[in-house]
C-alpha cells in the first residue's frame, strides 16, 4: 500500500463500481468486492477468496482499506460502548454504540468539532476543526459493527440502526455524508432501513430539501427552543434560518421521508427552556404549522463550561404533559453511558480548537435579545 492507492472505505457502490471500471473490472467484481468489505469485515485483498487474483493483484498495487485508528474504548455498565477514533492532525471524534433489547444504535460523527456552536452541547464548544470524509463516516461503522460480532460473538448483523447524531452537524458535510449513507443503506453492505438511519441537524434548511432528494432517511431536527428569540441564542444557525423556514422544511422533507414524522429533540435546561408555557408555545408552533411530529426531551448532561444545569425530572414531566395532552407523541430521552462521558452532548472526543470557540462561548451568557439581522453565510456549508 502506498500513499497514493484509494481507500476503499471512501466509495458508495456506484463509486467502487467506477474505480473497478478503471482497473477494467466489470460492475459485479465491483459488488463482490463491497460484499468483502463491508458484510464481511475483511480489509485484506489477499482473504478475498473468490476474486480472481489477478484483480486482487491489481487491488494490491492501487486499493487499500483504511480503518480509523482506536485511541481508547470506554464500556459503561449499562453495555453502551464509546470508541475514540484518531482521525489525524491531533484530532479525534467518538461513535457510540448503545444497546436496547431490540435493537442496536450506532451514534456516529460526522466532524471532527461543530461549527455551529450550540450552547449546551461540548462538540460546539471546541468550534471546528474540519469534516470527515466519507471513508472516515463509514469507518465508523464498519469497525463497530465487526468489532461487535466478534466481541458478542454473533454471526448475524449486531447494528440495526445509526443516529448522525455524534460530533459535528452532518448537513454542514453533506457531500461526504450522502455516500456514506447510501453505504450504510446497500443490501451489498449494511442493509439498514431507511427508517433506522437518522440524520439529526440543528437546521440547515437548504440541505434538508437536497436530503429529501438525493437519500431520503429519517429527519431529526435540534429545535430546543419553540422561539426565534431563544433558538437565536440556544443555535446559533437560527439566525440563518429561522424556526418558521426550519419548520417549512421539515414539512416538505415530509413528502419524501420514509417514516410520516419529524423527531424534534428537546434539550431540557434548568430555567432557560423549560417552563410550561415554552411548552404551550412548542404545542402552537408544530400545530400551526400542521406538522406531524414527535417530541423527545432530553435530560441535559451539564458540563463547566456551558453555565447550563439540568431541568429537574419533575420539571421535565411536567413539560411532557403539556405536550403529550395536546396530542403530541412524546418521549423522555434515557440516559445512556453517563459514566463513560457517552451521553448526549457529552461527546467531547479531542479536537484543536482552531477557532477559540470555547472562549468566545465562556464568554456568552444566556441573556434573550431582541432578533438580530441575519448573520453571514457560514463557510463550511456546501
Ligand atoms: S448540537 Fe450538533 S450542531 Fe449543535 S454544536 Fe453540537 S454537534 Fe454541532
Amino acid at each position: 500500500m502506498t500513499m497514493t492507492t484509494a481507500n476503499l472505505l471512501e466509495f458508495d457502490l456506484d463509486g467502487l463500481a467506477a474505480f473497478c471500471e478503471k482497473l477494467g473490472e466489470k460492475r459485479f467484481r465491483a459488488t463482490q468486492l463491497f460484499r468483502w468489505i463491508h458484510q464481511r469485515g475483511v480489509a485484506d485483498f489477499a482473504q478475498m477468496t473468490d476474486l480472481a487474483k489477478s484483480l486482487r493483484d491489481k487491488l494490491a498495487t492501487t486499493a487499500h482499506v483504511a480503518p480509523l485508528p482506536v485511541v481508547s474504548r470506554h464500556e459503561s455498565v449499562d453495555g453502551t460502548i464509546k470508541w475514540l477514533f484518531d482521525v489525524g492532525d491531533g484530532n479525534a471524534v467518538e461513535a457510540v454504540f448503545i444497546p436496547e433489547d431490540d435493537r442496536g444504535t450506532l451514534c456516529v460523527s460526522s466532524q471532527a468539532g461543530c461549527a455551529v456552536g450550540c450552547r449546551f452541547c461540548s462538540t460546539g464548544h471546541q468550534g471546528f476543526s474540519r469534516n470527515l470524509t466519507t471513508g472516515e463516516i463509514v469507518a465508523q461503522l464498519w469497525f463497530a459493527e465487526h468489532f461487535l460480532r466478534k466481541h458478542l460473538a454473533r454471526t448475524e448483523r449486531v447494528i440495526s440502526n445509526v443516529v448522525m447524531m455524534g460530533m459535528g452537524e452532518p448537513l454542514q458535510n453533506y457531500s461526504a455524508l450522502v455516500p456514506a449513507l447510501r453505504t450504510m443503506l446497500d443490501d451489498n453492505a449494511y442493509g439498514l432501513s431507511r427508517r433506522r438511519v437518522t440524520v439529526s441537524t440543528s437546521g440547515v434548511v437548504p440541505m434538508i430539501d437536497r436530503l429529501g432528494g438525493d437519500c431520503p432517511v429519517a429527519l431529526a431536527v435540534s429545535l430546543h427552543a419553540p422561539n426565534d428569540a431563544l433558538r437565536d441564542d440556544l443555535v446559533p444557525l437560527n439566525r440563518k434560518y429561522p424556526i418558521a423556514e426550519l419548520l417549512e422544511a421539515c414539512q416538505r422533507y415530509l413528502e419524501h421521508a420514509p417514516r410520516d414524522f419529524i423527531t424534534f429533540e428537546y434539550c431540557m435546561l434548568d430555567g432557560v427552556n423549560d417552563r410550561p408555557e415554552h411548552a404551550q408555545q412548542l404545542v402552537d408552533l408544530v400545530r400551526g404549522q400542521g406538522i406531524s411530529c414527535k417530541f423527545n426531551l432530553i435530560p441535559f448532561n451539564p458540563f463547566p463550561a456551558s453555565g447550563l444545569l439540568r431541568s429537574p425530572q419533575a420539571r421535565v414531566l411536567a413539560f411532557a404533559k403539556v405536550l403529550s395532552e395536546a396530542g403530541i407523541v412524546t418521549t423522555v430521552r434515557k440516559t445512556r453511558g453517563d459514566d463513560i462521558d457517552a451521553a448526549c452532548g457529552q461527546l467531547a472526543g479531542d479536537v484543536k480548537d482552531r477557532t477559540r470557540a470555547s472562549e468566545r462561548m465562556a464568554q456568552r451568557r444566556i441573556v434573550i435579545h431582541p432578533r438580530p439581522a441575519r448573520a453571514a453565510p457560514d463557510a463550511q456549508e456546501p
